[in-house]
């Protein structure tokens, strides 16, 4: 979706750096401002003075004091191609953090939480998990290959599940759904999907069948 920035911070956002963890995904690290953020809300973000912009989940904790989003180059796209290119010191507008993507206190204290994710819809679960070090988290994170397991070592190796489909080099070789098909599922969880929205579609068809309930189970689409 296209955005223009009705920004109504004053303060300049500066990039401080760029992380490229593969050939087209990099992470981007740039000022918070102290801008106040829950974990799993989204920022809309594009270059200074150019009228295109892009939501971007934030991949950075709570905690922080920088916002990090992770990003994946889109080869046919705009935005997400020209933000690759910055170097600390560019600047950027911004609006938000935006969203309700979040988690609400019981699901921090009490509850287990399967976060499932496709790409870079590990964006959010990546802050959840950062911002609230005892969480029950198990994440399931489906990707084509190895490699695209962002910052994997980030995470408990017990609470990660990869699926690669196009490579043996995860815990499971085929697609997250496939793997969702296959095996028990806890009908107790609260369950987050984000990524595509053929992954969530077909993911929250599964799991209820399965036996979980629409209001256990969150979204957010990203493409
Ligand atoms: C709430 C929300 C949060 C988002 N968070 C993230 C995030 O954390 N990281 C991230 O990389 N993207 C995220 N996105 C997608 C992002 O906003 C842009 O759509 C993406 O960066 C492409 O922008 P572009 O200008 O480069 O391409 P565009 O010119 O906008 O799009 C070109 C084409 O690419 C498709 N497309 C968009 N994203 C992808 C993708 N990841 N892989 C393949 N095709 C794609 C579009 O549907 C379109 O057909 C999010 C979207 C939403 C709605």
């Amino acid at each position: 979706m296209t955005h223009l920035i009705t920004d109504t911070f004053t303060k300049p956002i500066t990039v401080i750096g760029v992380r490229h963890l593969t050939d087209s995904a990099y992470v981007l690290r740039f000022d918070r401002n102290d801008r106040p953020f829950s974990a799993g809300q989204h920022v809309i973000l594009g270059i200074k003075n150019e009228n295109n912009a892009r939501e971007y989940s934030v991949y950075s904790g709570e905690n922080d004091d920088y916002f990090e989003v992770l990003i994946k180059e889109v080869i046919e796209g705009d935005v997400s191609k020209r933000l690759k290119k910055l170097k600390p010191g560019s600047q950027l507008q911004m609006d938000g953090p935006l969203g309700f993507f979040t988690l609400e206190t019981d699901h921090i204290l009490s509850k287990r939480v399967i976060l499932i994710a496709t790409g870079t819809g590990i964006a959010p679960f990546r802050s959840y998990v950062r911002s609230f070090p005892d969480l029950n988290y198990h994440i399931l994170h489906g990707v084509r290959h190895g490699n695209e397991a962002y910052d994997r070592e980030n995470y408990d190796q017990q609470r990660y599940t990869l699926c690669t489909s196009g490579d043996q080099s995860g815990n499971y070789h085929g697609r997250l759904t496939d793997y969702l098909r296959e095996t028990e599922i806890d009908t107790t969880a609260q369950y987050f999907l984000c990524g595509n929205v053929k992954m969530i579609h077909e993911a929250f068809d599964i799991l209820n069948i399965k036996g979980v309930s629409q209001e256990n189970m969150h979204a957010e689409v990203y493409f």
